[in-house]
């Protein structure tokens, strides 16, 4: 089958590799139906995640078709059409009984053990370096689907692809970024990055009651779609965000902040000494690769400081002492995606929302994933979500 595949630092290719295979009773395959770039898949992209070798396909965000199902698998039937959470987990361990899903006990988090020192499937991420289970991802004509008892949802009719896809990822992530903000009536959520995470959750603040959403981002189009979501925008290459913010909120701050912008922002160009000078000067705020300390810096005493942005391994300096005299609170994580998919496909199937309208590119032929890769990466030709259908 046709998979698209990480190769180096910066380098993805559409290659040919071998099909999934049934390996564990609780298994299904699918054909894959739909399937997007996330921008974590931009974070892998860029070689900011450790143990992604040579070959490992790409992809989180699938769903598709069922064409084989395992023998312990009762929930799910051949024909059913399946959404897949990025997240792969048990069901069974102490974390996934206590709804936190993605914490799930049978992750391997040194990546260096294998399935079979457990004699069960590790949890894990698909598509996300050998880390979180060395699954191969879902930008792919097929996928193996492990413990697909738990974590799939099957579609009912009348809903197209594209209104259910981003269940599988950004609209539970910006749901639950927003649930962390814990918001009241006359709250105002700030929120840095505008990509597709950033969008949705400008919605999903005002799903949980949020009086006022400020979107904080450089990019004009995406700006504009999160004006389109009803946000207020302030466009940092051309105003000062700490200064902006406090104008827009009498002084006070936002009542809670959300960081949608992950390993861009904290990138390898910041060396540890310049970002600590920047802290100690508070100079911090003016600069654009720190959104996670801006964001703190803004945030009212005693706020939330919602943080989605995906990070891997020691990321600094963070501006811990303003969080900590503050009294900020900080939640963060993988989505818990388990938790919010029923519910979440409910709200679409309402019509409170149709997450759909943030995709900009739709390609029927993986051959043009690397192309699309860089445009999604460079935010070039209005390329706010790429949607690809490997089988038209
Ligand atoms: P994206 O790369 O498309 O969007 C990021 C946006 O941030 C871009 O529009 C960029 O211009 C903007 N940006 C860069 N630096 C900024 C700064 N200093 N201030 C404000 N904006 C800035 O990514 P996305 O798909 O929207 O995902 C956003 C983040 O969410 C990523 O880190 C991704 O890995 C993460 N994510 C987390 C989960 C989870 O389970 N926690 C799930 C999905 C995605
Ligand atoms: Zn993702
Ligand atoms: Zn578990």
């Amino acid at each position: 089958m046709k998979a698209l595949t990480w190769q180096s630092r910066g380098k993805i290719t559409c290659e040919t590799v071998p099909d999934p295979k049934i390996e564990h009773g609780r298994d299904v395959i699918i054909k894959v139906t739909a399937c997007a770039i996330c921008g974590s898949d931009l974070h892998l992209m860029g070689g900011f995640m450790p143990t992604m070798e040579c070959g490992d396909v790409l992809g989180h965000e699938t769903m598709g078709e069922v064409i084989e199902v395992g023998k312990d698998n009762a929930k799910l039937k051949v024909g059913d059409r399946i959404v897949v959470p990025f997240t792969i987990c048990c069901g069974e361990c102490r974390q996934c009984k206590w709804g936190n899903w993605s914490c799930c006990e049978r992750t391997n988090p040194n990546g260096k053990l294998q399935a079979e020192t457990y004699g069960y499937p590790l949890a894990g991420l698909f598509g996300f370096s050998h880390i979180t289970g060395g699954y191969a991802g879902g930008q792919a004509e097929y996928l193996r689907v492990p413990y697909a008892d738990v974590g799939p949802i099957v579609v009912p009719e009348g809903l197209t692809d594209e209104q259910v896809l981003f269940l599988s990822d950004i609209f539970p992530t910006a749901y639950q970024a927003a649930e962390h903000c814990d918001i009241g009536p006359e709250d105002t959520v700030a929120i840095w990055g505008c990509g597709p995470v950033g969008v949705l959750a400008v919605k999903c603040c005002y799903l949980l009651g949020a009086k006022r959403v400020i979107a904080i981002d450089s990019v004009p189009e995406r700006l504009a779609l999160a004006r389109e979501a009803g946000a207020e925008t302030i466009d940092l290459s051309k105003e000062n965000v700490q200064d902006t913010l406090m104008e827009m909120t009498k002084g006070l701050g936002p009542d809670s902040v959300i960081e949608a912008v992950g390993m861009e922002s904290h990138g390898a160009d910041t060396t540890l000494q310049k970002v600590t000078s920047a802290i100690m000067e508070h100079t911090v705020s003016l600069e654009r690769p720190y959104a996670l300390n801006q964001a703190i810096l803004a945030c009212r005493p005693g706020g939330n400081v919602s943080m989605p942005g995906v990070f891997a391994g020691p990321v600094g300096p963070v501006a811990l002492g303003i969080l900590m005299n503050k009294g900020l609170t900080l939640k963060t994580g993988q989505t818990h995606m388990v938790r919010y998919m029923k519910p979440l496909l409910e709200r679409i199937q309402n019509g409170d929302i149709d997450p759909s309208f943030i995709i900009s590119h739709r390609s029927t032929n993986l051959e043009e994933g690397p192309a699309l890769y860089d445009l999604f990466r460079d935010k070039k030709d209005n390329c706010t979500k790429v949607v690809f259908k490997p089988h038209g």
